[in-house]
Order: C-alpha cells, then sequence, then structure tokens
C-alpha cells in the first residue's frame, strides 16, 4: 500500500486565504484525498465543503474535580493546595468551580475522605462526514474556552489518516489554524508537506517567517503560494528574495481578484465561481502531488 501523503495549508496570518486554497485542493483532488480541518478553534472549511455531520463524537481534553458533599468532612485541604483558585468556601460548604478548574487532580489527591473525583471533561465534537465531491472530511468543534486544541487536531489527523487508508486515498489534505500555537504544531507533526500561503503585507511576511521556523522544527518540506501577489509588488518582490534565499519551492502566485468575494458570499470555493483561478489551482495542486511524491 502506498504510503499516504499528508499536506498541510498553513499562513501564520490569518486572512492570507489559507483556507480559500485548502477548500480548492480538496475539490480538485475530490476522493483522492480525506480532508481534515484542523483549525478546530475557528473552523470554516464545513462552510464551503458541506458536510453532512453523518458521525459524531464527544471530544474530552482533559479531567475536572467533582466533590461529593456527603462524603467532605470540610477540612479546607483541597481550597489550600488549589493553586487556580477553583476551590470556593461558602455557606459552610466547600464547593468547585467548574469553569475555574484546571483539572491538575492535585485536590482529589490530597483529600482524606475521598471526596473528589476527577472526571473527563467534555471539550467539543469530532465529527465524520461526507461533503460534496464525495469525499470525507474529518472536523471539529471545540467548546467556548476549552484548551487542549492541539489534541483535538491530532485526532482529527488521526482519524483522517484512518480512513484515507481504508478508502485508499493518496492524500490527507489538512487545514491548519493560523498562528503557530498547538494546533498548528499538532498540524505539522508527521506531515508531508506544508504549503504556505501568505500576502504581499509586512506582518504576512513576519508570520510566515514564524512558522516556517516552526516547520523546519518538525522537518517538514515548505511550499508557499503568494496570494494577492499583485496589490503590492514590492512587497512580494521581498517575500519572493526571502523565500527563494530560504531554499523553499515557491508554487505559485494568485492575482487578488473580486471572485474571491463573490464566492465567500455564495459559500463555495473561489474554483467553483471563476474558471481562469480554476485552471490556476488546479495546476498549483498538480505541483504539490509531484513534489509530495518526492518526500
Ligand atoms: S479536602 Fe476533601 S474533605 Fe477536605 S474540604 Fe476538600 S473535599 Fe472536603
Ligand atoms: S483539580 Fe486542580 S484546579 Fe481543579 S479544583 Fe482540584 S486542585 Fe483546583
Amino acid at each position: 500500500m502506498k504510503k499516504i501523503k499528508e499536506i498541510v495549508v498553513l499562513s501564520g496570518k490569518g486572512g492570507t486565504g489559507k483556507t480559500s486554497v485548502a477548500a480548492s485542493f480538496a475539490l480538485i483532488a475530490g476522493k483522492d484525498a480525506i480532508i481534515a480541518d484542523c483549525d478546530v478553534d475557528a473552523a470554516n472549511m464545513h462552510l464551503v465543503l458541506k458536510p453532512n455531520f453523518a458521525h459524531s463524537q464527544v471530544y474530552c481534553g482533559g479531567d475536572v474535580a467533582v466533590l461529593n458533599q456527603d462524603s467532605c468532612t470540610l477540612c479546607g485541604k483541597c481550597k489550600e493546595v488549589c493553586r487556580f483558585g477553583a476551590v470556593d468556601f461558602s455557606n459552610g460548604r466547600y464547593t468547585i468551580k467548574d469553569l475555574d478548574c484546571e483539572g491538575c487532580g492535585y485536590c482529589s489527591h490530597v483529600c482524606p475522605s475521598g471526596a473528589i473525583t476527577m472526571v473527563e471533561r467534555k471539550s467539543g465534537d469530532l465529527f465524520i462526514s461526507h461533503i460534496k465531491n464525495g469525499s470525507q472530511m474529518v472536523h471539529a468543534k471545540l467548546s467556548p474556552g476549552a484548551e487542549n486544541s492541539g489534541k483535538l487536531v491530532a485526532q482529527v489527523k488521526t482519524n483522517a489518516g484512518r480512513i484515507a487508508g481504508e478508502v485508499g486515498c493518496e492524500y490527507v489534505i489538512a487545514d491548519g489554524a493560523p498562528g503557530i500555537g498547538c494546533p498548528v504544531a499538532s498540524s505539522l507533526s508527521g506531515a508531508s508537506l506544508a504549503v504556505m500561503v501568505t500576502e504581499p503585507t509586512k506582518s504576512a511576511l513576519h508570520d510566515l517567517k514564524r512558522v516556517l521556523t516552526v516547520a523546519k522544527r518538525f522537518n517538514v518540506r515548505p511550499l508557499c503560494i503568494i496570494n494577492k501577489y499583485n496589490i503590492n509588488s514590492d512587497q512580494t518582490a521581498v517575500i519572493k528574495e526571502f523565500i527563494e534565499k530560504e531554499g523553499i519551492t515557491h508554487l505559485a502566485d494568485i492575482p487578488f481578484d473580486s471572485s474571491f468575494v463573490k464566492a465567500m458570499g455564495q459559500a463555495k470555493s473561489i474554483i467553483e465561481v471563476d474558471s481562469k483561478m480554476k485552471a490556476l489551482l488546479e495546476e498549483t495542486w498538480g505541483k504539490v502531488k509531484e513534489i509530495a511524491q518526492t518526500v
């Protein structure tokens, strides 16, 4: 069986067109790719790919302390040790403030009467869906304020890889989160290639440099697309110089086009509303596939 190639689309900075590119690749790849929406804090690929939410499962990212009043002897040790101020004492009884509890388990460990137990806390939902191109997509929704998004990304990717193996797909296309936090590190772990979508602004170049550092740490080969390249030719030249110096493969320059706005308004991918963009992105996905065979 061929090794599954995992292509992660990243940007460092939000708003560069990362998800538009990832959704276009997904539609072009069709049944050759399973899609993983790894931007679990602000997932939005579902707006374009129209998943059917066929299967869902609860995601638990950590524990929360639960105090049984009947067993509590009011010794106060739990409040003494909690560094997060999550144990409250009022009206003659101790209680745990759910939202402040970090799930460290210290209170449960020191409680002399076994009144505190640690239970799994629901942190979100994971979905496996069929999408409009006939393929499948793994996506998730992190609960508001929930942590451990890196762990959820790992679960999204693991499921996408498993399904790709089961149905004989050669690729997993992952839409990564912006920034360089845990979800990005998690989406780069074990990836074959990182397609970085940037734009000709100083802040985008700054963030491109940061995400490139993370990709290097994970030994993932970076490729680059300059989106809206024609809005600032001087800055585009600066980015080209940078990526050449870094030995990053320059995949494509995508022009700014009002079709992007039109596509967004219709909850569609750019390739569904603009034939020139479709041809450009098909050519770009072809290059990605060729390079993926070499890693
Ligand atoms: S440590 Fe246990 S027994 Fe003591 S106050 Fe807390 S819950 Fe009650
Ligand atoms: S589990 Fe940790 S954070 Fe939560 S109440 Fe106990 S000591 Fe505090």
